[in-house]
């Protein structure tokens, strides 16, 4: 059976259609942050689905000792829903979960999620201008809109290594951590030095009895230089949220004033960054030789910098052993790597990223002419601003390809593009219009433009990431300044899409 979506609340003081059923696609910062909007634009008509049990997507998932933002919170956070209770510069996962609970919780969101409730098929019917989406239980929905905010850094990678699954001890990846399991004691590798291990390496050092981590590629640190609020602070940023703003846009500018040294392919200005980084090392690391072997040797920002104080020190400590010869399998008991050596294990952690295959068309997508999105990204997922798919009408995308940051909080994007959304929305709702689909020739000019300009990214100097598809190909960052991102996204320019009424 086919479910029309709520009708919309709004309708009669807005004056819009009487049946405008949106449904968004995850509850995370992008989908609840969607819902707000949509709400404050006086529109109602929207139900969130969700597979999960809660609100929350990365922060909900992400629950690994340590595990925390690395953008300021007073800027990794939604810019119309501001907390002056940050308790600390940079939250931890369970703080930011929190918020993402009670900002539902104030717009009294939960009412309009269908928890536990996975989308696996959408279909766009031409003649009706609405999607048909069907759910992991085989209900059926139709809605005039669909918004996909089902996030990018999802699904967990596991590592392609032999013996993996021989392995008798506990083994979990971070964005799954067992928290049954005591590490106290215990024998642990940590397999992966990119984001997650960064914070999990110093969270657990201590509680363990040894401690290999398998490192493929050093990562460029610097330090974080986190810091706790004091009470007094907080009551002053609750009593003038100007200052809270001021935080706010400091912290964008910093980020934007200092971006190029991390987007820009420009040896110069990489050198700025490479020489703070190898300081650091410095101040961290005594022994040469740990030294030698922590140091990158890619273009600073080519991968993910990562921010640290305690990462590069917990090599110093004597249960502590930075493995760099390649691991050549895992065995029942521990790891072997290709130098003949074995180190027995209790327990090994998988750190090593998420897959992005198809990050933004988690499922079969079906749009005009009864075209698959994987037929039309067969060649590497391309959209207009990262959002909108010719031939795939009425859906819209947060968090699409090639709308994140090297250099600043993801959310400035995804704020732009929740007004984007929203603008669109209103459009379709007033003037009555069937679908809107981006013009392809626009999509493409776009595309070519951000290509083009992606050979002056230091992504593209040659190191391997997850920025890269498989075929080399940059799909994931915005090869520029947030602000002009915003700027160029903002708002719905009806020119470059096709209105059929
Ligand atoms: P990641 O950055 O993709 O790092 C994966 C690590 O695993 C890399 O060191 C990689 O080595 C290694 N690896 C992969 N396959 C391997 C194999 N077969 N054998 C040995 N090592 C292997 O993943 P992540 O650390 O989970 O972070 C992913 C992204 O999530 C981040 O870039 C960030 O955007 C986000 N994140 C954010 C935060 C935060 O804000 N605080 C925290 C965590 C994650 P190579 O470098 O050689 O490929």
């Amino acid at each position: 059976m086919s479910n029309p979506l709520p009708q919309d609340a709004s309708n009669s003081s807005s004056g819009a259609s009487a049946d405008f059923p949106i449904a968004i696609i995850g509850s995370g910062f992008s989908g609840l942050g969607t819902a707000i909007q949509l709400k404050k634009a006086g529109i109602d008509s929207f139900t969130i689905f969700e597979r999960a049990s809660d609100v929350g997507g990365t922060w909900r998932d992400n629950t690994y000792p340590g595990a925390a933002c690395d953008v300021p919170s007073h800027a990794y956070s939604l810019s119309f829903e501001q907390s002056p209770d940050w308790s600390r510069r940079f939250a931890e996962s369970g703080e930011i979960y929190d918020y993402l609970k009670s900002i539902t919780h104030k717009w009294d969101l939960r009412k309009q999620i269908r928890f536990n409730t996975e989308i696996v098929d959408a279909r766009f019917d031409e003649a009706a201008g609405t999607w048909t989406l069907t759910t992991g239980d085989d209900e059926t929905f139709t809605a005039r809109v669909v918004v996909s905010c089902a996030g990018g850094l999802v699904d967990p990678a596991n590592p392609d290594i032999k013996g993996l699954h021989t392995f008798t001890g506990k083994i979990f990846h971070t964005a799954r951590w067992n928290h049954e399991y005591n590490l106290a004691g215990r024998r642990v590798a940590v397999i992966g030095t990119g984001a997650s291990a960064v914070q999990v390496v110093p969270a657990i050092v201590d509680q363990v009895e040894q401690l290999d981590v398998y490192q493929r590629t050093p990562a460029w640190v610097v330090p974080k230089r986190d810091k706790v609020y004091s009470e007094r602070f907080k009551r002053v940023l609750g009593r003038f949220p100007i200052l809270l703003r001021a935080s706010r846009f400091v912290t964008y500018w910093m980020s934007e004033l200092f971006g190029p040294i991390v987007f820009l392919d420009n040896q110069r200005l990489a050198s700025v960054g490479k020489r703070g980084s190898l300081m650091h090392l410095r101040a961290q690391v005594k022994d040469p030789d740990l030294r030698r072997k922590l140091r990158p040797n890619f273009q600073f920002g080519c991968k993910r910098i990562l921010i640290s104080d305690e990462y590069w020190s917990s090599f110093e400590k004597p249960n502590v052993e930075l493995v760099t010869d390649p691991i050549e399998e895992i065995k029942s008991t521990g790891i072997q790597t290709r130098d003949g050596q074995f180190r027995p294990l209790d327990a090994i952690i998988i750190a090593t990223g998420f897959e992005l295959g198809m990050a933004s068309a988690p499922f079969p997508i079906t749009g005009l002419g009864d075209r698959s999105l994987d037929e039309a990204w067969k060649d590497g997922a391309v959209a207009y601003k990262g959002m909108t798919i010719a031939g795939f009408p009425n859906w819209f995308i947060l968090m699409g390809p090639n709308t994140g940051p090297g250099h600043t909080s993801v959310l400035v994007y995804t704020e732009a593009q929740m007004d984007h959304t929203v603008s669109a929305i209103k459009k379709i709702r007033k003037e009555g219009i069937r679908y809107v689909d981006v013009r392809k020739e626009v999509q493409d000019h776009y595309n070519d433009g951000l290509q083009g300009r992606m050979k002056h990214m230091v992504w593209s100097t040659g190191c391997n990431s997850w920025y890269l598809s498989k075929d080399g190909s940059n799909r994931s960052l915005y090869p520029g300044y947030a602000a002009e991102y915003a700027v160029r996204t903002r708002r719905f320019q009806p020119r470059d899409y096709r209105l059929i009424r």
